[in-house]
């Protein structure tokens, strides 16, 4: 839980952030409602507090000064302003706030929480600034400080290309155009030769007055493009929505590979990691095995003692089932059946599978169910294709739960 300093007097405001607050689990609103509350709170416990929304017209301080006090304790800093005064929202983005939130619409006040959670994440967000012009490249940093960033820079494009290289974990490259040695629009071409936009995002930054290069730069594979100059605001949100859109992206990849109950493969990125395996191993001349378990008698623990007892088993099963083979291709085919592709021979995984068995019949997944029991069917041959393998592998767990379950059958 992550503790927010409101400092705020508008009742109407604190409502509807009251009212917000209460959606997010993650945030704890501690509420101030003038700038002398919030100096005793923040002198006697700062190091307790994530981060600081702020209104700049307080009873005790009707012109920011709030913003001050906060940022003497290093902490994030949003601004809630009623009126839009382009003077005052430059001097406070200098101040190095976070951001400056005019508190007009229900969007605006979703934005600061959009901010909030964004700061979360982005200390573990890498941005490389590569960039010839050293006030540029200053700026830059300056103006993405604030938010959280671990930020490093590169003074051109080979630079860039050497700490890409050192520094593979690197989320979003800013990339000027025109620098000496390689351009950014050839960098940009180079890169995405490599690395699809999931592992790097790309911003491209041009002074050219056409339309024409910021287009090149996209259609070559970077995400989004500013013409400088850009002012700090605009760096900011784009920089925002590439990173949410990124993660939207990967969340997405995440949902459509992995069982969510379980954690392991779901049944259709068991078959395509299963097929890879299947063509290495044919390549090689490698035989490899194919396990098909099934939990026995699994629909009483759901009708006995209830469905969130069952989950707890399913999930129980997949952590002890994924720690005896780390190194095995492990999936959730469905309901309560897994499947496994190992390079093991059968009596090997026969013997694991043992193991697995014992520690699962000790296993305390709910209050008072029965000990967790499994059939598995195993077939260990040349692979003619995945698909036959794993049908031999079901045809002797169907033997191995007509034998009175609880048994491994590979012959
Ligand atoms: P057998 O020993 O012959 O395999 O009997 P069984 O009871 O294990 O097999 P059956 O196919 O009759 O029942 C499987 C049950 O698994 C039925 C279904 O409701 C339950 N199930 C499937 N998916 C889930 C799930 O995600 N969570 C829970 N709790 N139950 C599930
Ligand atoms: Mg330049
Ligand atoms: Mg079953
Ligand atoms: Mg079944």
């Amino acid at each position: 839980m992550r503790n927010i300093l409101v400092v705020e007097d508008s009742p109407l405001v604190l409502k509807i952030l009251e009212h917000l607050f209460r959606k997010e689990a993650g945030f704890q609103p501690i509420f101030c409602a003038s700038m002398g509350e919030a100096r005793v709170m923040l002198e006697t416990s700062a190091e307790l507090f994530f981060a600081a929304i702020v209104d700049l017209n307080l009873p005790d301080a009707p012109h920011g000064e709030i913003v001050d006090v906060v940022m003497s304790y290093k902490l994030p800093c949003i601004v809630l302003s009623g009126t839009y005064n382009e003077q005052r929202r430059d001097q406070m983005l200098l101040k190095g706030v976070v951001d400056y939130v005019l508190k007009e619409s229900q969007h605006s006040y979703e934005y600061a929480f959009r901010l909030l959670h964004r700061l979360e994440s982005n200390s573990a967000v890498k941005i490389l600034i590569a960039e010839d012009s050293d006030a540029t490249r200053h700026y830059i940093r300056h103006v993405l400080t604030p938010h959280r960033y671990q930020i490093i820079e590169a003074g051109d494009g080979d630079e860039a290309l050497r700490i890409l290289k050192e520094q593979p974990d690197i989320d979003l490259l800013v990339v000027d155009h025109s620098m000496p040695g390689i351009s950014g629009f050839d960098l940009v071409k180079l890169l995405r030769q490599k690395m699809k936009r999931h592992e790097l995002i790309i911003l491209g930054l041009s002074a050219d007055t056409k339309g024409s290069l910021s287009a090149k730069f996209i259609k070559h594979g970077a995400d989004d493009f500013l013409r400088k100059p850009f002012c700090s605001e605009e760096l900011n949100c784009r920089v925002m929505s590439t990173l949410e859109r990124r993660d939207l992206l990967r969340a997405l990849k995440q949902a459509a590979q992995f069982d969510a109950l379980t954690g392991l493969n779901n049944r259709r990125a068991f078959y395509e990691h299963g097929q890879q395996l299947f063509q290495q191993a044919r390549s090689g001349g490698r035989d490899l095995s194919v396990a098909m378990i099934d939990l026995d008698f699994f629909k009483r623990i759901n009708d006995e003692h209830g469905h969130a007892s069952g989950d707890a088993a399913l999930i129980g099963f997949a952590r002890a089932f994924s720690a005896t083979f780390p190194d095995a291709l492990l999936g959730r085919l469905g309901g309560e059946e897994f499947a496994m592709v190992s390079q093991q021979d059968a009596a090997a995984l026969s013997d694991a599978l043992d193991q697995l068995r014992n520690h699962c019949a000790t296993l305390k997944y709910a209050i008072g169910a029965p000990p967790l029991c499994f059939s598995a069917g195993i077939y260990h041959g040349a692979p003619d294709d995945l698909e036959s393998l794993l049908h031999q592998a079901d045809l002797r767990l169907y033997q191995a739960k007509t034998q009175g379950r609880g048994r491994n059958c590979w012959q």
